[in-house]
């Protein structure tokens, strides 16, 4: 299947199927001319995995390899630096490519590099976690600083992404986890049939049936392009994606990265969003029943017991999104229908308690 993205900036195909990967040569030779050098960037995991898979496609290439470290640690200044060092040494220009091969750190980091070598060159995402239908899709890469996540970066659309589905088949469950729930989010941010969809028929994450995978992927994408292409630089709609995420972040960012995978805390955080806009908004959600879905599934549904409220509250405060005294949140109004509410301190942290 092939989605088309829509930005203000750029138009370009998202290619999701099993064996995609196999239609990247002739792309590279359609899409570019003259083009230099291939740039593969991926991670150690990934490498081990399913290197050798994108090598056979690419043999013509004679791609060069980047390989950073699994995870968030790709996302250091120090990895970045050594990237820009290996696009130097094998002479990258404007004329060449880079393939981002990985999850969604390897996707931000070599986005990153993508936008900032030579003030931009063009990349190609190749996405290998349930994540990255998410961070694939909307040109924001970034690198962390020790102050903040992702607080380094830019904008910068790929030409193309290609989302082989076999190279899934390998993730660890917390993994297909932590990408799950940004599917659960979409759906509940912008279409209550999907969610219907996803909540009758998704009942075991370890067993995925292929044909339900690739739907919900495609939908995922549908609906973060319908959010990116009226906002491509969130000034608007966009916000919405952070449905889960105010919370959710300050529990990824208490946990420590790595305790916590990024789509299991946000589930809790999406979890306690649907109950402030049951009680704020007067949402009729149907809150226990989702509990018990998500539960089935796998998912931690408690803040865990040793993290402070307080610490979480001020964690929310520094939040890209909040004002004052007051924390930015996206509620729902309904399935579909979110909205952006300003929430005190006070209310949040007494949720909290109660949660
Ligand atoms: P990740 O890239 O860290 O991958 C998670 C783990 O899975 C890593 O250890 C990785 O090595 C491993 N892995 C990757 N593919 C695998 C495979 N096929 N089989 C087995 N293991 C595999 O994390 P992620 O969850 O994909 O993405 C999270 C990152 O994405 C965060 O840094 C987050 O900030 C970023 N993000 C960005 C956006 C955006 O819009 N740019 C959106 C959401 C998230
Ligand atoms: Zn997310």
């Amino acid at each position: 299947e092939t989605i088309q993205i829509q930005t203000a900036s750029k138009k370009y195909p998202v290619f999701v199927g099993e064996g995609v990967r196999k239609e990247l040569g002739t792309f590279l030779s359609t899409h570019f001319t003259n083009l230099t050098r291939v740039l593969i960037m991926t991670d150690e995991t990934v490498e081990k995995l399913h290197l050798e898979k994108l090598l056979v496609v690419l043999k013509e290439w004679n791609p060069v390899i980047f390989t950073a470290p699994s995870g968030e640690k790709a996302k250091t200044f120090e990895v970045y630096y050594d990237a820009l060092s290996a696009a130097l040494e094998n002479r990258l220009d404007r004329k060449s490519v880079i393939l981002s091969f990985g999850g969604g750190a390897v996707g931000d980091l070599s986005g990153f590099v993508a936008a900032s070598f030579m003030r931009g060159i063009p990349f190609i995402q190749i996405p290998t976690t349930i994540l990255a239908h998410d961070s694939a899709v909307g040109g924001k890469v970034a690198i962390n600083h020790p102050l903040g996540k992702n607080m380094i970066g830019a904008f910068h659309q790929p030409e193309a992404v290609f989302y082989d589905l076999e190279l899934l088949k390998t993730l660890p469950i917390q993994e297909v986890r932590s990408g799950f729930a940004e599917v659960i989010k979409h759906a509940l941010i912008a279409d209550s049939d999907f969610y219907l969809w996803l909540k009758t028929n998704i009942h075991d994450l370890n067993s995925l049936p292929l044909s339900q995978l690739s739907d919900s992927l495609v939908k995922g994408i549908r609906i973060k392009n319908e959010f990116v292409s009226q906002d491509e630089r969130e000034t608007g709609v966009r916000v919405f994606l952070n449905l889960g995420h105010t919370l959710g972040h300050a529990i990824e960012s208490e946990m420590g990265y790595g305790n916590f995978t990024h789509g299991e805390a946000v589930m809790i955080g999406m979890i306690y969003a649907l109950k402030l806009s049951n009680k704020l908004l007067g949402m009729n959600f149907q809150l226990s029943e989702f509990v018990d879905w998500v539960k089935s599934l796998g998912y931690e549904t408690d803040i865990p017991g040793q993290l402070s409220f307080e610490r979480l509250i001020s964690k929310m405060k520094q939040d890209k999104k909040s004002v004052g005294e007051s924390i930015r949140f996206v509620l729902l109004d309904s399935v579909g229908q979110p909205r952006l509410e300003e929430i005190s301190e006070s209310v949040l942290l007494n949720e909290l308690k109660s949660f």
